[in-house]
């Protein structure tokens, strides 16, 4: 489908504006759901659930490590470009774009996205499976799910041939997981040509349909890492030892208290050194993850970080056999919190479709791609893809289908009422 000419005067263009409050949002998501082609939208997921579940095992079946996403955007490029989307292509870290052009030339875009990375490691064994309807696989649900939603709404919007207002541009990004750090969102929020043109961000994550997640989680991930000049556990004994000064570091932070409310995380995740029993080890390391709503309380968690170690290494300052023990904290993530006004568009149209389809959900605060965009000022949530999932980050992941059409329908509806959609 090429750019689509202006609206003509017998079409009628179904769209939120500035002054329409919620119930006029109410009243427009309405309209939108009895159009006939939204219809036969709706009954394109019905048809195609199979389909969806096939390719929802496929691109399971594609490793996604962080930082190694390439086979995956190659694959979701080919299945853009099949969809008969325009402009499809990625840019230099992966991340893969494709658009459905608007009948208003002057629109900004309504941008949909899926993260296509997962958390698991290069070499991960991949055993994908389907049994008494259910999916298996790591990554099945988060954000397998994700990706699949993505595509099937291109796919029914073109199979319906529905008529969207503002264009609709398709992302799946890299890089969202863990120590990926949302680099692909933040790379798109940095070049001018999205930034300036992405009037809202809705970001697909993961399965279910009960939550709108418009408060945007704040974490702040260290390594830090214990130094010493090692020894021979015999002869050297009494050598500082970086692996018991990382446990003292360990037990003095996490004595540091943390408020309900705002609620607010600490974690020690991983931790290595050492390289035999036998050894007085020569380095010890440990990875923190640190969450809260508050930036407040994350900066007072990065001091009470810096002060257990600072604490623990100059502990044995005076003692000879101390002296060589350095340390050093690194930031390795650092995701800020942010949320979407009450007041905003998207949480009144998002709010509107739940209503139309008698859908319960409830906001929530998470750590999404969403961040980077509310961050900055701009209207982003994140939702699920529908169906229901659960193991999400263990190679015993599942995803149950049941339901998705409920999740499609709702992700549609939102797009529509955001882009506005041409009733011919
Ligand atoms: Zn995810």
């Amino acid at each position: 489908m090429g750019p689509g000419p202006p609206a003509r005067a017998s079409s009628t263009e179904l769209s939120f504006s500035e002054s329409q409050g919620s119930r006029s949002a109410q009243q427009q998501v309405a309209c939108a759901a009895e159009l006939r082609k939204v219809h036969e939208a709706f009954a394109w997921f019905r048809s195609h659930a199979r389909e969806l579940e096939d390719l929802q095992l496929e691109v399971t079946s594609i490793a996604a490590p962080p930082w190694d996403e390439a086979a995956r955007s190659a694959w979701l490029k080919e299945r853009f470009s099949d969809l008969g989307l325009t402009d499809v292509h990625q840019d230099e870290l992966g991340n893969v774009f494709a658009i459905r052009p608007g009948t208003d030339p002057n629109a900004a875009y309504i941008a949909l996205s899926a993260h296509i990375d997962t958390v698991f490691p290069a070499g991960t064994p991949i055993e994908v499976r389907r049994d008494a309807g259910k999916l298996y696989g790591p990554g099945i649900s988060d954000n397998s799910s994700g990706i699949v939603a993505l595509l099937a709404i291109a796919g029914a919007m073109q199979a319906a041939n529905l008529s969207n207002a503002a264009p609709l541009l398709f992302v799946g990004d890299v890089g969202e997981e863990g120590e990926g750090d949302l680099r692909g969102m933040r790379h798109i929020f940095q070049q001018p040509k999205w930034s300036a043109t992405i009037a809202s961000l809705v970001v697909l994550d993961g399965a279910g349909t009960d939550t709108i997640i418009a408060e945007g989680l704040g974490s702040r991930r260290y390594e830090v890492t214990v130094r010493g000049h090692g020894g021979h556990s015999w002869s050297d004994f009494g050598v500082a030892n970086p692996i018991l000064a990382l446990a003292r570091i360990i037990d003095r932070f996490a004595s540091t208290p943390v408020p309900a409310l705002p609620k607010t995380t600490y974690n020690i995740g991983l931790i290595n050194g050492g390289t035999s029993v036998n050894s007085i080890p020569e380095s010890a390391t440990m990875k923190v993850d640190t969450r809260s709503a508050s930036v407040e309380q994350l900066d007072r968690l990065e001091i009470a970080l810096h002060e257990a170690v600072d604490a623990i290494i100059s502990d044995g300052a005076g003692r000879k056999k101390q002296e060589l023990l350095t340390a050093e904290v690194r930031m390795i993530g650092n995701r800020p919190a942010a949320d979407l006004p009450v007041d905003s568009q998207l949480l009144k149209a998002i709010r509107a479709v739940d209503a139309q389809l008698n859908n319960a959900s409830r906001i929530q605060r998470a750590s999404t791609d969403a961040n980077v965009p509310l961050s900055l000022g701009r209207e982003a949530i994140a939702i699920g893809a529908g169906g229901s999932g659960g193991g999400a980050h263990t190679v015993s992941e599942w995803y149950d289908p049941t339901g998705r059409d409920l999740g499609l329908k709702r992700i549609l509806l939102l797009l529509l009422a955001l882009a506005g959609v041409v009733d011919e």
